[in-house]
């Protein structure tokens, strides 16, 4: 086992949650709309993720846990336009290295399922054939079972439920076209469930509760082709009284990111509300023409770079202004 292996797969994974937004990431790439979810002990013990996407090729299980396999990049010019979460192959490497992982997956064509398991980066025996649906399902068991410094500096099991049960809520928010649904082991109910095709406030309520759900404005920016930006959103308005910090749930071209020049632009629309302590819902995505966007981030950095950033940030927060005065306080 190579210690540099597990070094950069710690750098990437640093916890159950990183690894979920990998599995997921690649989930929706892969077409999926409906995405499971079952953990146990916090994701260190279980974490696994069943889709109904695309499928994995039969003859790509050898390497898929190989450093630089990915399906997604054909030629390097490809960078500036990606459409798709990954492109490094690097995800399900790392995670391989530091994890039990076994992957369970059918792509339309496949008479029958294949099964196989990896251990640091590669395949272990032959694939099996199994039963099961079109889709991939990838279990990942006994997380940092050889990394003992990371499994003594994380939390407590509950803490690390808590901060995914955090990223799928934020998933499923922007993902309208995919079912989530989130549970821990053992437990009948979901811990998290949404509807493929729900709306988006139905959505927010169904992750943030009833409360949160009723006290929304919808956003709007139609196309602008000036600074090649459109966007969408439903934040709280001015009679939403909550003293619970919610961080905002900022997409940009499908990312989750964060942008600090929104942020403050927000925060200064919010101003008074804010300072009677109030802590608003905020949800926006955004779409940027690619070639405008910073893509090239490593994959634990979530600050977004864009070009015309200013005007931008002033057209969302002057449209933010809009909504929240349409509404009778
Ligand atoms: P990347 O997403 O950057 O390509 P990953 O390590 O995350 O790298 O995944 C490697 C490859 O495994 C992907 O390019 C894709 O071909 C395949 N893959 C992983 N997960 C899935 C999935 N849920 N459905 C279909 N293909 C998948
Ligand atoms: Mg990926």
């Amino acid at each position: 086992e190579s210690v540099v292996n597990k070094i950069a797969a710690g750098e990437i994974i640093v916890g159950p949650v990183n690894a979920l937004k990998e599995m997921m990431e690649n989930s929706i790439d892969a077409g999926a709309t409906s995405i499971d979810i079952l953990v146990r002990d916090g994701g260190l013990k279980v974490l696994q993720l069943t889709d109904n996407g695309s499928g994995i090729d039969k003859n790509d299980l050898p390497i898929l846990c190989e450093r630089f396999t990915t399906s997604k990049l054909t030629a390097f010019e490809d960078l500036s336009s990606i459409q798709t979460y990954g492109f490094r192959g690097e995800a399900l490497a790392s995670i391989s290295h530091i994890a039990r992982v076994t992957v369970t997956t059918k792509t339309q064509s496949d008479a029958c399922a294949w099964k196989v398991s990896y251990a640091a980066g590669k395949m272990l025996g032959e694939p099996k054939p199994t039963a099961g649906k079109d889709g991939t399902a990838i279990l990942v068991e006994d997380l940092f079972y050889n990394v003992h410094s990371r499994l003594r500096a994380l939390r407590s099991p509950n803490e690390e439920l808590a901060k995914i049960l955090d990223c799928v809520g934020r998933y499923a928010i922007n993902a309208f076209q995919i079912g989530f649904s989130c549970k821990k082991f053992g437990d009948s109910q979901f811990a998290l469930s949404v509807k493929a095709n729900s709306t988006t406030r139905e959505r927010i309520r169904a992750i943030f509760g009833r409360v949160v759900g009723e006290n929304l404005v919808e956003l709007n920016l139609a196309e602008n082709p000036q600074f090649g930006v459109s966007a969408h959103g439903q934040v709280s308005n001015l009679n939403f009284v909550s003293k619970k910090a919610i961080t905002p749930v900022l997409f940009i071209n499908n990312r989750l990111v964060t942008c600090d020049p929104l942020r403050r632009a927000l925060n200064q629309v919010y101003g008074s509300y804010l300072a009677k302590g109030n802590k608003p819902f905020i949800f926006l995505s955004l779409s940027i023409r690619p070639d405008l966007v910073d893509v090239n981030v490593h994959p634990t950095k979530r600050e977004v770079r864009f070009l015309h950033d200013d005007e931008i940030v002033e057209l969302v927060a002057s449209r933010l202004e809009d909504a929240l005065a349409s509404v009778d306080t």
